[in-house]
């Protein structure tokens, strides 16, 4: 995957801009990669076309490579999707209600016991329900955990009537001054009549602040679907994803997300009982997208790329070939660096003297034009450039002639500095923008 996206994103790497042509690869390779980590292709293709919409619309600032915006948009507008920022959790009910369901094996029982410990841990006073009342050993399950935790379980062993034990279990809580309640039902294997009725009974009977669906994000595809069909009868106040700390890139959080529109409220990863965390968008995003990988892969291309022409500049400077062409890649490997004048500012001596002076970045704008209306035989070859040349270069560039002669003279004058800089011992030291 990350190996397929590295090479997206050579498409992109030295490319100034981001158009439909160059982008078409790119777009093509974060689909895939959506689709490997689970999300549904309909999703993944809706989602890779509005990046592609904004990418195309944004302007690849100085400071980064088009394949460095494009990881940030994508990572950013994915995180979007998901959430934008955390969710609220309402405990604030006495007691508060938390009605889990899901399916069976999605983990709703482990889920129990962890959040009764991360509410403990937050000072409340849980109470957990057994109200899976098909499985015995799902009651001795929540017994055990409960005991793991610290908190109370209560259960009816010979009462097969669930809404029930859900009643009496909140009747119990006030009686015991517990302030939150979490019910734990029971599930099956597929989505079934009988399981949704019944946790629909119990949701009208005790009128739940919260009401989690549990869904094990190993489940890939069919997780939507299983959303889907608990969200149309029970309509859930948030999500639980399961399982994470297995290997699976966790694409269900985007297409559940992206298909029932509710939060994902917490996230599981182990079957140890303080591997419950609340859900941040920006890190599943990375997760979705390996992006882990796909930053540091655009980050080292970067350096190599940038090492290999610092070295092709150097030879380049010795030889007193320095040209135009030169000027401009440096022109802007400067203003990826950042502001210019904080960029002098930087070398000694330089900082204080410009401090009220008013340098613009938009000063190299009208070098970048001069240069660019250059032809690669100009650029290149500095001395050929005549009276004539001259005359078209500052029409191409909007620029007028004493501008183009001031530029051309400050160009002679660099080239000799290298020339004497060549000559000392050191060779060329340590210029601005030089690495
Ligand atoms: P329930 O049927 O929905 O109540 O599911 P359980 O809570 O009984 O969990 C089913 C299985 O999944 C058990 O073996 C759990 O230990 C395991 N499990 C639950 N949550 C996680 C998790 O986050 N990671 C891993 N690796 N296993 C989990
Ligand atoms: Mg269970």
């Amino acid at each position: 995957l990350s190996e397929r996206l590295e090479g997206a994103f050579k498409n992109l790497k030295g490319e100034a801009k981001i158009t439909e042509l160059n982008i078409a690869a790119t777009v093509k390779e974060i689909r895939r990669a959506l689709v490997d980590a689970d999300v549904n292709y309909k999703i993944a293709k809706e989602f890779t076309d509005k990046v592609k919409d904004i990418a195309l619309g944004t302007k690849v600032i100085n400071a980064v490579s088009p394949g460095q915006l494009m990881t940030k948009i994508v990572k950013d507008e994915l995180a979007n999707l998901m959430g934008g920022t955390e969710s609220s959790f309402n405990i604030t009910g006495n007691p508060a209600v938390i009605l889990i369901a899901g399916l069976q094996g999605s983990g709703k029982t482990t889920f129990s016991g962890k959040l009764a410990n991360y509410l403990k841990s937050k000072g409340k006073s849980p109470l957990l329900v057994a109200a899976d009342i098909y499985r015995p050993a799902a009651i001795d399950q929540l017994m055990v955990l409960g005991g793991q935790v610290g908190v109370e379980v209560y259960s009816e062993r010979e009462n097969k009537n669930a809404v029930e034990i859900a009643q009496n279990a909140i009747k119990e809580a006030r009686a015991k001054n517990k302030n939150v309640v979490i019910i734990d039902t029971a599930g099956r294997l597929a989505v079934d009549e009988v399981m949704m009725t019944e946790v629909a009974n119990i949701k009208s009977a005790v009128n739940p602040h919260e009401i989690l669906f549990v869904v094990d994000s190993m489940t890939g595809q069919d997780a939507v679907n299983t959303a889907k069909a608990f969200n149309e009868r029970l309509d859930f106040s948030g999500v639980v994803l399961t399982k994470l700390d297995g290997d699976t890139r966790g694409g269900a959080a985007l297409s559940i997300k992206y298909t029932v529109e509710k939060p994902i409220k917490f996230v599981s990863s182990g079957e140890k009982l303080d591997t419950l965390d609340v859900f941040y968008p920006e890190r599943m995003a990375q997760r979705i997208l390996g992006m882990g990988d796909i930053t540091t892969l655009v980050e080292k291309a970067q350096a190599q790329y940038d090492e290999v022409e610092a070295k092709r500049l150097e030879k380049k400077i010795r030889k007193n070939q320095f040209d135009f062409q030169d000027f401009l890649d440096q022109l802007q490997q400067i203003k990826k660096m950042g502001n210019l004048k904080d960029l002098m500012a930087m070398i000694p001596g330089v900082g204080k003297a410009i401090k009220d002076v008013d340098i613009s970045d938009d000063a190299f704008k009208g070098i970048e034009a001069i240069i660019k209306s250059m032809t690669p035989f100009e650029r290149s070859n500095p001395d050929e450039i005549n009276q004539s040349r001259k005359l078209r270069i500052a029409k191409g560039s909007g620029k007028d002639m004493t501008e183009v002669n001031a530029f051309m003279k400050q160009f002679d004058q660099m080239r000799d500095m290298m020339k004497m800089m060549n000559k000392m011992p050191m060779g060329m030291g340590k210029m601005p923008g030089m690495r």
